[in-house]
């Protein structure tokens, strides 16, 4: 059982170099870039570097890593925000990036098949020249094993769903070096415990993900944005939900603070008012798209929104959804030197509006800056808070401040996080809102995949 920070001798890394031709290193720069992902929590560099291929390469790490004691902890493009990747007992970081073409697409079963290091922008390239498109969307350019073992989400959720409804079967390799396949390329099952969706979301706990099979979606006949703006955030908040009750299909509703606003304008050169602010989006015929862009204009109407904007010209649309995917860089640039951290809170829709409400009233009373954005219609909201790396006791203060806001928002009976994951950040969080006994079957499960405790220790529970 891994209890402390293991670094591999001359003889184990001579062994894994015999088990992948040689791709494993230990060049600083290297351990650097593997010790570190897009949180505000410290870097740890992994004690070797190994560069896999192939599921059955994969298995053959795992069954030395499980012979030996040795932590595996999977990386992908190392853009998660609660310290998913970092090594915290040491051991190899096992970068699955080379694994990364796209295996199949099947526009007549509406399915692609992947490897876990493709990126989602990538396989959105290549899925436009068959009219398709993969639909979930984090703001990074994540891969595609990352997101599955994260349980992502993104902008379109209200409308297509998250990782958990878009994942359809994986191959994924246990700490013992067994592959196993889960789910089928069918769009319904009924077969047995469902295997697929306890993979997605384990955080590379349980299996390391060596290929996806995905539902993918016809390109709409017509895409429009539309933006409008409000007096404060709640009723901006209360205008989002108000349109969710009304069952417009939206395809995307996101709403960005005052802070936001200013961070996208001086990043992507745009001029919105700096005021709170819901984007939206539409997808359908242009008859549909018109129509549902009228009624939420009518709804918005009734919350004090106000200059409502619509286009259904495609650069426009373009630019203003870019910057909203670059809302969190446009923050840190804004801020040069600072690091975010972002909660990650959803909650039952009629909870929304108080549940930012209560994190602003708690934050607004810190020293430290934030801004407030979401998928407002999936009731999912983050607050970035800015810290300075050089100051690292601003960390634990900051960890109070979101531990308060966890507190309120299990209260309400929403969850810690609605698509981040749980990392090592969370552990405490996910006992509180889930409760010690349905914990305690994780556990379980854990210790029947992963008797060793060699992957990812450290991450989701406390072994
Ligand atoms: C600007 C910005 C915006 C973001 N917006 C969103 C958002 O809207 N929605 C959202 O959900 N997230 C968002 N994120 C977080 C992040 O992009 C997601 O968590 C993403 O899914 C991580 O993918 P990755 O490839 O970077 O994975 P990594 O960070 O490399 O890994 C994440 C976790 O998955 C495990 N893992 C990676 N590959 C595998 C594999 N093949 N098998 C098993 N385990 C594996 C790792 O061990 C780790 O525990 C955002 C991040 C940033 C920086």
């Amino acid at each position: 059982m891994i209890k402390s920070r293991v670094d591999l001798t001359a003889i184990q890394l001579e062994a894994l170099k015999k088990l992948v031709d040689g791709r494993v290193s230990t060049n600083d720069s290297v351990l650097d870039q593997h010790g570190k992902d897009e949180s505000a929590i410290p870097p740890v560099k992994p004690s070797a570097v190994v560069t896999v291929h192939d599921a059955q390469e994969i298995s053959n790490v795992l069954k030395y890593c499980n012979q030996e004691g040795i932590p595996v902890v999977a990386f992908g493009a190392g853009s998660s925000l609660e310290g998913h990747v970092l090594p915290l007992f040491g051991g190899i970081s096992l970068d699955v990036t080379e694994m990364n073409k796209i295996i199949e697409i099947r526009p007549d079963d509406l399915l692609v098949r992947v490897q876990p290091g493709v990126h989602r922008v990538e396989l959105n390239e290549k899925l436009s020249a068959h009219g398709l498109f993969f639909s979930v969307d984090p703001g990074a350019n994540a891969t595609l094993g990352g997101m599955a073992a994260t349980g992502a989400a993104g902008t379109t959720t209200v409308r297509y769903g998250s990782m958990r409804e878009n994942v359809l079967a994986l191959t994924a390799v246990l700490a013992d070096g067994t592959i196993i396949k889960t789910g089928r390329e069918t769009r319904k099952l009924s077969a047995g415990y469902d295997l697929t969706r306890l993979l997605v979301g384990s955080e590379g706990t349980l299996a390391i993900i060596t290929e996806l099979t995905l539902r993918v979606y016809g390109i709409p006949e017509k895409m429009a944005a539309a933006i409008v703006r409000f007096p404060n955030l709640a009723d901006g908040v209360n205008a989002a939900t108000a349109i969710v009750r009304s069952g417009i299909a939206i395809a995307r509703c996101e709403f960005l603070d005052e802070k936001c606003i200013k961070n996208v304008n001086a990043h992507d050169g745009l001029n919105l008012q700096e005021k709170p602010t819901l984007f939206f989006e539409f997808h359908g015929s242009p008859q549909g798209v018109q129509e549902d862009a009228q009624s939420v204009k009518d709804i918005v109407g009734e919350f004090n929104g106000s200059d409502f904007e619509w286009t259904a010209d495609e650069s426009a649309r373009r630019k203003l959804w870019q910057a909203r995917h670059n809302a969190y860089w446009a923050g840190i640039a804004a801020n040069p030197g600072m690091r975010a951290v972002s909660t990650d809170a959803a909650v039952p829709l009629s909870k929304l509006s108080t549940a930012v409400t209560c994190a602003d009233q708690i934050l607004s009373k810190s020293k430290f800056s934030y801004s407030i954005l979401g998928h407002v219609a999936d009731a999912n909201f983050h607050c970035f808070i800015l810290t300075d790396p050089n100051n690292p006791s601003e960390l634990p203060e900051i960890r109070k401040l979101t531990h308060e806001i966890t507190q309120q928002i299990i209260e309400m009976g929403g969850t810690c996080t609605g698509e981040h994951g749980i990392g090592s950040g969370k552990i405490e969080a996910l006992i509180e809102e889930t409760g010690a006994p349905a914990v305690e079957i994780m556990r379980q499960i854990k210790k029947t995949l992963d008797p060793n405790n060699i992957l990812n220790p450290g991450k989701v529970l406390k072994i």
